[in-house]
């Protein structure tokens, strides 16, 4: 039978059909209404965050919090990474913003903070570093270093949904965090995302913009839609209720990949964090071929080979797409483009068995 990297979870049929049964009475069935506003208060609550707007994807959400910040069009330069999924770089781009490419860090894979200063200039307007994988940036150096030099920081904390760093949610940190619901993801509304922040003077903004910036009858700002459904908000709600099972049960899967795979030469799996409380979102699979005798893609095409679809998540890096070409030699980012040969993501999802787990292990570990 085909594995697949994921398999998005869903609640029981029913228990979507009761959550949506008054959608069909009230005939609410966008622009914020009963389910959205439902959502948001559990969320806001899960995520342990002061403030939520929730939005169609996570990609229009991280726009939008771009554009909210008063970043769109000023010409100025964002430093982020590029071993990321390419939203978000092109969060932004599409905002009319250069992106400055930071390398990472071999350990964890997020934003190096030590080489993150000599890259601010008098363009320099944000930064936006990614916690991939669910790894916490160094939020601590990060934010220091923003405060210092008066830029904003937005986090891409797409696959950071539940993280906690000692005790305090991840969209707890910079000026803005951007989650995605997104069906992959460990917590999904089919599509959708959200902006977490803590200055109330950005709630009547971000909601503002995700309505194409009309304010009263005027308006200001140029936004697109980006509003959350009722039914996507539905899913949420349900899928909310189920989100610690989901996890736990991620973090068994993870626990069978670590005893078959953890201290095998050429092979690394991505530790726990001091002070992070994992969700388990992605199992990353980092094969040094020269230690272990095949590289990422002959363990990947052998996966292949038996109807295992791991992903190179993230090959190519962001920088090495055609698109930022012109932008790649500015800053060369060699760990990123050395990860992005060497890591894959393995299968992960609740209901992935001990004996599929087994199977993956036995295909990575065989002797080619
Ligand atoms: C999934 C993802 C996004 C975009 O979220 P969508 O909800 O799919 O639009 C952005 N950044 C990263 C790192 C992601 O993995």
């Amino acid at each position: 039978m085909s594995i697949y990297v994921t398999r998005p979870s869903v609640p029981d049929i029913n228990e979507y059909l009761e959550e949506i049964r008054p959608i069909f009475e009230t005939r609410i069935l966008t622009n914020m209404g009963p389910e959205y506003l439902k959502l948001k208060k559990q969320l806001t609550a899960y995520l342990g965050v002061p403030e939520l707007s929730m939005f169609v994807n996570g990609h229009m959400a991280l726009e939008m919090a771009i554009q909210a910040l008063g970043l769109r069009d000023t010409g100025g330069e964002v430093i982020t990474t590029p071993f990321t999924f390419i939203s978000t770089t092109n969060a932004i781009a599409r905002n009319g913003l250069k992106p400055v490419f930071c390398d990472v860090k071999p350990d964890d894979y997020t934003m190096d903070p030590e080489k993150l200063e000599a890259l601010i200039t008098e363009k320099t307007v944000a930064i936006l570093p990614v916690h991939v994988y669910g790894n916490l940036c160094d939020v601590d150096a990060i934010d220091a270093i923003a405060k210092k030099h008066r830029l904003k920081v937005i986090y891409d904390a797409a696959h950071a949904f539940g993280v906690r760093y000692r005790g305090v949610g991840a969209g707890n940190f910079g000026d803005m965090s951007m989650f995605s619901f997104h069906a992959t993801k460990v917590f999904n509304t089919i599509e959708g995302g959200a902006v977490a922040f803590r200055d109330p003077a950005y709630r009547e903004k971000l909601h503002e913009l995700k309505n194409y910036g009309i304010h009263g009858e005027d308006v200001t700002d140029i936004g697109p839609n980006a509003k959350m459904d009722e039914f996507r908000a539905a899913m949420g709600v349900c899928n909310l209720r189920h989100v610690n099972e989901a996890i736990a049960a991620r973090r068994a899967v993870c626990e069978a990949y670590f005893r078959r795979l953890s201290g095998v030469p050429g092979l690394r799996l991505c530790p726990t964090q001091d002070g992070v409380e994992p969700n388990y979102a992605y199992m990353p699979l980092r094969v040094d071929p020269e230690r272990f005798g095949r590289s990422r893609d002959q363990v990947f095409d052998a996966l292949k080979a038996e109807d295992i679809h791991a992903r190179k998540y993230f090959y190519p890096a962001t920088n090495e797409m055609s698109c930022y070409a012109s932008l790649r030699d500015a800053c060369p980012t060699p760990v990123a483009a050395s990860l992005s040969r060497q890591i894959m993501c393995l299968p992960l999802y609740e209901g992935l068995t001990d004996a599929e787990v087994e199977r993956i292990c036995d295909v990575i570990l065989a002797k080619g």
